[in-house]
């Protein structure tokens, strides 16, 4: 079985069908991004897989076990990270001691049995390291509030590695980014995916970052999955290009 499986999901919004027997399967380590137009169901599907929306029927499992419908905070210990919106970094505390919140609260939820003293001085060397992977090092005392958009960004990232997830969930994590931002909120992510050995399921518009850095893509067109594979696959499928891609990924 696969790291992730995601089987016939239905999901309706009252008369409409948002997500029409959707089925993936991710490989552990895999970059895969899930692309469709406005309203293909990319969101839903997010929410479903993250346990914010409980499917009306199918199931995902994640690691051999059956998360769908389970409630968020449980899909987190699970290991599932999803990137918080802006709103959920703390602007009056420092990089720092966003990241020191997170990794506490990881902490207690996970019920460590060390010291408070032992613990503190861990906590400290794990932010370190997190703001290091991130490239947040040199900010650590920076006010989250004074932080360009890019940084909060990576901010939010580092948060959400606090809480050490094997996958990452990303739902468009360049939006309202400039073009360089993306680019290098991108690059940070496929090192850290490399790096850490994390799985990567994210959506995007931008078809260059798309092609760029995943291993596999999904397409997704009203609520249903019409394409699934390599980039090349996908560059090459026509029912694709017609559907949706059209002149964006002419060679
Ligand atoms: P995407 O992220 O691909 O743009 P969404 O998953 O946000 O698409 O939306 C898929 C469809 O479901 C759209 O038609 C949208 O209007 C509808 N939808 C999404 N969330 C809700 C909701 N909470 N209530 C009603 N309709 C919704
Ligand atoms: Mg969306």
């Amino acid at each position: 079985m696969a790291f992730l499986e995601v089987r016939d999901i239905v999901k309706s919004f009252g008369g409409l069908r948002a997500l029409q027997d959707v089925s993936l399967s991710v490989e552990k380590g895999e970059i895969r991004a899930i692309i469709g137009p406005n309203g293909a169901g990319k969101s839903t599907l997010f929410n479903v897989m993250t346990g914010l929306l409980s499917p009306d029927s199918g199931e995902v499992r994640f690691d051999g076990e059956r998360i769908s419908g389970i409630p968020p905070h449980r899909v987190i210990r699970k290991g599932i990270g999803r990137s918080f919106q802006i709103t959920n970094i703390f602007p009056r505390m420092s990089v720092f001691e966003n990241v020191q919140v997170a990794l506490f609260s990881h902490h207690r939820e996970n019920r460590s049995a060390l010291s408070l003293a032992r613990n503190f001085r861990e906590v400290t060397d794990e932010v370190l390291a997190i703001l290091g992977l991130v490239g947040l090092a040199e900010k650590f005392d920076s006010s989250a509030s004074v932080l360009s958009h890019g940084d909060q960004k990576r901010l939010e990232i580092a948060i959400t590695l606090a809480c050490r997830p094997k996958l990452l969930m990303l739902d468009e994590p360049t939006a309202g980014m400039s073009r360089f931002e993306s680019r290098e909120t991108i690059a940070l992510l496929q090192k850290i995916s490399r790096e850490q050995g994390l799985t990567l399921v994210f959506t995007e518009h931008d078809m260059d970052i798309v092609f760029g850095i995943s291993e596999k893509i999904t397409v997704l067109q009203q609520g249903m999955v019409i394409a699934d594979g390599t980039p090349s696959e996908i560059k090459a499928n026509p029912e694709v290009r017609k559907a949706y891609l059209g002149e964006e990924i002419a060679e």
